[in-house]
């Protein structure tokens, strides 16, 4: 029986960091090399958000340069990792009565490549992709995390790829890196307290949470798919922080691990 697969919530921030080669890219590739070789990964990105669930099906899935005016460089990146078609349907299975479609339109976007890129840069891992509705409340989410847990027993890396912080409106979009805003720093802050302490209700009722919360999660994308992974967690399981930092005073790079 394989061992139990973590599963990692990755805070991608600019698509650029696909090309780059910083301290958050170098702690990606450190996790890929400090965790067992999974057999396939199943991610869930912010990039993916749309009406209804769905999974990719493709055996070959496109990569997908979903952004616009960036250096040409960046449209060039493949990361051509196979797909998957039986965990695929594993997880329609799963999520079932759920209807979930079996999607052969989409591929993998740049919430999972920009980062998987340097996790596992041979691309040689099976790589199924996994849509947010984007008509459903946060504990929908949660709950299809919860029933997907059991994927981390069968060597299946489930990733969450987005930011627990993004507010792109106060960004520093290639000016002077600034500092953390007070609000981003405040809210990062109390859900990895919040996370350390198990404590999930206000995280997936983060609505709640008062204006620190609302400017840190203007939009719901980028948020959720840190709900997905945090939803995998056994009860006293190990959760760690491998990768810290704020860009551009807005964008949380937090990394959450799960074990
Ligand atoms: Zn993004």
């Amino acid at each position: 029986m394989p061992e139990v697969m973590p599963a990692i919530f990755f805070g991608h921030g600019n698509p650029m960091n696909a090309l780059l080669n910083n301290s958050y890219t170098q702690a990606w590739q450190r996790i890929g090399q400090q965790t067992t070789k999974p057999r396939a990964i199943l991610s869930i990105s912010a990039h993916w958000f749309v009406p209804g669930t769905g999974v990719t099906v493709s055996t070959a899935p496109r990569t997908i340069h979903d952004f616009g005016g960036f250096p040409r460089e960046l449209y060039s990146v493949q990361y051509p990792a196979p797909g998957d078609p039986d965990l695929a349907r594993r997880v329609q299975r799963m999520l079932a009565p759920l209807p979930v479609a079996l999607d052969n339109s989409w591929g993998l976007d740049h919430g999972t490549w920009s980062v998987l890129r340097h996790v596992y840069p041979a691309a040689d891992i099976p790589v199924v992709q996994l849509s947010i509705d984007e008509t459903q409340p946060a504990d929908f989410h949660f709950e299809i995390g919860r029933k997907l847990a059991p994927l981390r027993d069968e060597g299946i890396l489930i990733v969450g790829s987005g930011n627990l912080v993004h507010n792109l409106h106060a960004y520093a979009w290639g000016r002077h890196m600034p500092d953390p805003y007070d609000w981003a720093v405040r809210f990062e802050s109390e859900a990895k307290q919040m996370m350390l302490a198990e404590e999930y209700k206000p995280l997936i009722s983060y609505e709640k949470l008062g204006p620190a919360a609302m400017l840190s999660i203007p939009t719901p994308d980028h948020y959720l798919p840190l709900l997905y992974v945090l939803a995998t967690r056994q009860h006293g399981e190990l959760i760690s922080f491998p990768v810290e930092g704020v860009d551009g005073g807005s964008i949380s790079m937090l990394t959450v691990r799960i074990a």
